[in-house]
């Protein structure tokens, strides 16, 4: 996906409570121009617009379709400009005030539109719609000067559109970068430490129950040893390509060193025990030897609101456990988990 298309639910989200204020204020000043003085109105008119611009920026504060909440920004101010169009028409002293408005429509609505092409369309609009009050009589046969404030107050818009919301890309997409990089593991390209405690606290604050499984490289030190660190590395990297390619986790990152973990969501402790164990075996033949290697595990269950630090703690416990054990295994509440038949995949037992 382009970035300019990723980031544009999040300058919706940051533009819409300026775009509800400055709507707002609109909405007063059109109020105000009403309440006034007498104006030659119907009343009918002026109701309808009121109405139309109330319910169209109601609308547009809560729709969340970016299309639907493009097009409602350009109708508002079309609907604004009706109104100002039909009570100057109405009341010919107010003419005066056409210009001083066409202009000020046209440039403070370059702020409020997320595209320079919406606002483009709005400022032809705009001009579109005062354009023949301005031409007539009052500026009859001053054109050329009302062109001259048409272009200039288009193009003023233009540049103040195209450079805002160039430089609001920019530092969109710069702030998204690092936050990846704040996430990421910079090795294995899955997420760090604080990313995955992220994870699992957002689980927990859902309300959902799971099993958390920390994981350690048996004997790594070892490995880089005998290898050289640059195996080492692959080896993490090869860890961390198992826990992408064995399906059923919810989120898993690295925790650090040659640890990693391993969030499951779902009460059944046969499904989290099966998983664990598809795991162990893929890693086991992740590596051909002599670079192979294996892995411990240490499981524990978690509910709605559990403790975070009570759950890391208790899976390390059993993750020392699985150490203490033969290593290459993977311990569940003070239990081995051992896979029951052939089929390690769905029907496993724990052994105290
Ligand atoms: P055990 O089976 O008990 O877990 O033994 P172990 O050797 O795996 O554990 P130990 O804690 O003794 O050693 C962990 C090693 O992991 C030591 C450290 O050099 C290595 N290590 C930590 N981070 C990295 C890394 O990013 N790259 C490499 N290559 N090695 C790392
Ligand atoms: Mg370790
Ligand atoms: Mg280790």
């Amino acid at each position: 996906m382009p970035n300019n298309v990723k980031l544009r639910p999040r300058m919706q989200r940051l533009l819409s409570p300026a775009v509800t204020q400055a709507e707002v204020i609109g909405i007063i000043a059109w109020l105000g121009v009403l309440l006034a003085g007498p104006l030659k109105a119907s009343g009918v008119a002026e109701g309808l617009v009121t109405l139309g611009l109330l319910v169209v920026c109601g609308c547009h504060r809560a729709v969340n379709n970016f299309v639907v909440w493009r097009v409602l920004g350009v109708v508002y101010m079309v609907l604004l400009c009706v109104g100002f169009f039909h009570v100057i028409g109405a009341n010919l002293e107010l003419r005066v005030f056409a210009l001083p408005l066409a202009v000020t429509l046209v440039v403070s609505s370059a702020l409020l539109f997320i595209s320079v092409q919406d606002f483009l369309v709005c400022a032809a609009l705009v001009w579109a719609v005062m354009w023949p009050i301005l031409s007539e009589s009052f500026y009859e046969g001053a054109q050329v000067y009302l062109l001259i404030f048409c272009a200039a107050s288009v193009s003023i818009g233009f540049i103040l559109s195209f450079s805002y919301l160039k430089n609001l890309r920019s530092v969109l997409l710069v702030e998204s970068e690092f936050r990846v990089l704040a996430q990421t593991d910079y090795l294995t390209s899955i997420l760090n430490r604080r990313a995955l405690m992220e994870s699992f606290a957002r689980l927990i604050a859902a309300g959902e129950s799971g099993y958390f499984l920390m994981l350690d490289i048996d004997s790594f030190k070892l490995k880089n040893d005998q290898f050289g660190h640059d195996v080492g590395d692959r080896i993490l990297c090869a860890m961390a390509d198992c826990l992408k390619a064995t399906p059923g986790s919810h989120s898993f990152g690295r925790i650090g060193g040659e640890e990693f973990g391993v969030l499951l969501v779902g009460d059944d402790p046969s499904v989290a025990s099966a998983f664990a164990l598809r795991l162990l075996h893929n890693i086991r033949g992740s590596v051909a030897p002599p670079h192979h290697y294996t892995c411990s595990a240490g499981m524990t269950g978690f509910a709605a609101g559990a403790d975070m630090s009570t759950v890391l703690k208790s899976a390390d416990r059993n993750l020392y456990m699985a150490k203490r054990n033969g290593k290459d295994c993977v311990y569940l509440d003070g239990a081995r988990v051992q896979a029951q038949c052939s089929d390690a995949d769905n029907r496993v037992i724990t052994q105290a």
